[in-house]
């Protein structure tokens, strides 16, 4: 099993990465963001109580998402490995899910980080915003988003770097740049 944590601020082209990466490894994508719009979008309780957070650009609560998580690696038992994006995005969190998989006896492999320069963050999330129709794509959100990133986010990097799982992947290149610095790291857990 292979499971992988796609890390990095919000726009750093997480979600566009994870779409190459399952097709390529057969991997079980669980985004946080993704599962959350869709609980928004049935206006299910726990939908109608995230979305207070999300249209603030504040994080939903840890106990929230992660127990969606446990719901997510119990629904999908025999699989090739996951790759989470978007999730873990505090400490607490990063705890929460190496606890979950090592009672499975299926660590994370390797963390990737994408690096990408601040004023490229906000410009690619505002010009999603015009396409997206995501309603935290707007300036004063995303101001926000990032904000709470380095408040609350960041500090996960610092935790996957002292267990040794962390890579920096520059991520200002094309789209397929990109996806090519991602899977030679993959590759080289894969094939070790
Ligand atoms: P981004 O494009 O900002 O990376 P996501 O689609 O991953 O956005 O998440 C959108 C929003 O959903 C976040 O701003 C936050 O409110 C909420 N969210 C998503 N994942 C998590 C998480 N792991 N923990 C807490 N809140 C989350």
């Amino acid at each position: 099993m292979f499971n992988l944590v796609l890390f990095g601020p919000p726009g750093s082209g997480k979600g566009t990465q994870s779409g190459f990466i399952i097709d390529r490894y057969q991997l079980i994508h669980i985004s946080t963001g993704d599962i959350l719009r869709k609980e928004v979008g049935s206006e299910t309780p726990l939908g109608l109580e995230a979305k207070k957070y999300m249209d603030q650009g504040m994080l939903v609560h840890d106990e929230v998402v992660i127990g969606m998580i446990g719901s997510k690696l119990d629904e999908n038992q025999h699989v090739n490995g996951f790759i989470f994006d978007g999730f873990p995005r505090t400490v607490a969190q990063a705890e929460a899910l190496d606890n979950l998989l090592d009672f499975k006896g299926n660590p994370i492999n390797i963390v990737l980080s994408l690096q990408v320069g601040e004023e490229s963050l906000k410009q690619r999330l505002l010009s999603r915003g015009e396409v997206s129709g995501r309603s935290d794509d707007n300036e004063e959100v995303i101001v926000k988003r990032i904000k709470e990133y380095h408040a609350k986010t960041a500090p996960v990097a610092e935790y996957y770097k002292t267990k040794e799982k962390l890579v920096d992947i520059k991520g200002e290149g094309s789209v397929e740049e990109v996806f090519t610095l991602l899977s030679a790291q993959i590759d080289a857990i894969i094939e070790a």
